[in-house]
């Protein structure tokens, strides 16, 4: 029988995350939501009060700086966490680094670790990772590929077009998917290099993603051998290892569930004050199955 007692030290780190996500977090919110371009910065503040606090990167182990925690350790963290839409980046917790150093912390080389892991894991620099393709290229399934991976010289040369790419504005790297001759591969790839371009950023609901979602392009984009994440044709069994957990779960954790959490009792309380002339929006059939489930969702 699964036990779902959580034990004192894990409330205690419950606790101290709702307190920290309460006093420090939530008030910074209305600050970026008025000044988006502050957010890098509140992001960082937020990361240092983090660290001071011991609540910095709870989802990595021990050797990374990470809280070293189990896995239902670290989703009763992200439940907390994720009551503000800042909190899993000022835990250095969100996606796409969150999901980025679980993989390198899996399969890069000691240069790569040195290079890319551990400042990233640091909160020093952000990344984005690089899958989704315009149609008709990938989206959740590899084998859709149509970013090319090249053998040139000592390297490889990238040509292809991604869109949906989070954070990739101000990132300092790209874990990018292309097909190579052998399948497909990962590859790391320094934003900045050249034939690299931000097409655009993609205009979404969200605001308070760093770097936003944006549509980059590769155009004969050289990188050397040690770029490669892994080994070439590997790229699908590394993104699925055993020890990666996948993104959504840990995404719905520590963003989606827990937001709406917080919201449901506005949105209750609004639906309940909303009405036409003749009755409330609660008692019209669509308002009132969604308000009955918003309720029945545990509250703050
Ligand atoms: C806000 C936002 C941020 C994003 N950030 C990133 C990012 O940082 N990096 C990135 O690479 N992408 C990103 N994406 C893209 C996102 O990951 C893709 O939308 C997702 O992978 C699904 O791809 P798709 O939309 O092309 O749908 P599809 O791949 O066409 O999938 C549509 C449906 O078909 C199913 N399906 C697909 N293939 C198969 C199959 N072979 N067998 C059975 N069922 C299948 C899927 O499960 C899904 O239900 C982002 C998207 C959004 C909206």
């Amino acid at each position: 029988m699964i036990d779902f007692e959580l034990g004192e030290a894990l409330v205690g780190l419950r606790e101290r995350v709702r307190r920290f996500v309460d006093s420090q977090v939530i008030p910074r919110e209305a600050e970026v939501v008025r000044n988006v371009s502050a957010l890098e910065r509140v992001r960082g503040e937020l990361q240092a009060k983090a660290k001071a606090e011991g609540l910095f990167l709870p989802t990595a182990g021990k050797e990374l700086g990470g809280l070293g925690l189990s896995w239902r350790e670290i989703a009763v963290v992200l439940e907390e966490a994720g009551r503000s839409l800042l909190g899993p980046q000022a835990l250095n917790a969100a996606a796409p680094d969150e999901g980025n150093i679980h993989l390198l912390a899996h399969v890069t080389s000691a240069a790569q670790r040195k290079r890319y892991l551990v400042p990233l894991a640091k909160g020093e620099v952000r990344s984005c990772f690089a899958m989704t393709e315009p149609m008709p290229g990938a989206g959740s399934d590899p084998k859709l590929l149509r970013t090319r991976a090249e053998r040139r010289g000592d390297g490889w040369v990238l040509d292809g077009e991604k869109w949906f790419i989070t954070g990739f504005e101000g990132a300092a790297f790209a874990i990018v998917l292309a097909r190579a001759p052998e399948g497909p591969t990962m590859f790391l790839v320094d934003v900045g290099t050249p034939g690299l371009e931000l097409l655009r950023p993609i205009p979404t609901l969200d605001h308070l993603t760093p770097g936003g979602h944006c549509q980059i392009r590769f155009s004969a984009c050289q990188v050397p051998s040690t770029a490669v994440l892994g080994e070439p044709g590997k790229a699908s069994s590394m993104r699925s290892c055993d020890s990666c957990p996948p993104a959504s779960p840990i995404a719905c954790a520590g963003w989606e569930s827990p937001s709406a959490r917080r919201k449901s009792p506005a949105a209750t309380q609004w639906s309940a004050r909303r009405s036409d002339r003749r009755c409330p929006s609660t008692s019209q059939s669509r308002t009132s199955s969604l308000t009955r489930r918003l309720k029945s969702m545990p509250r703050d």
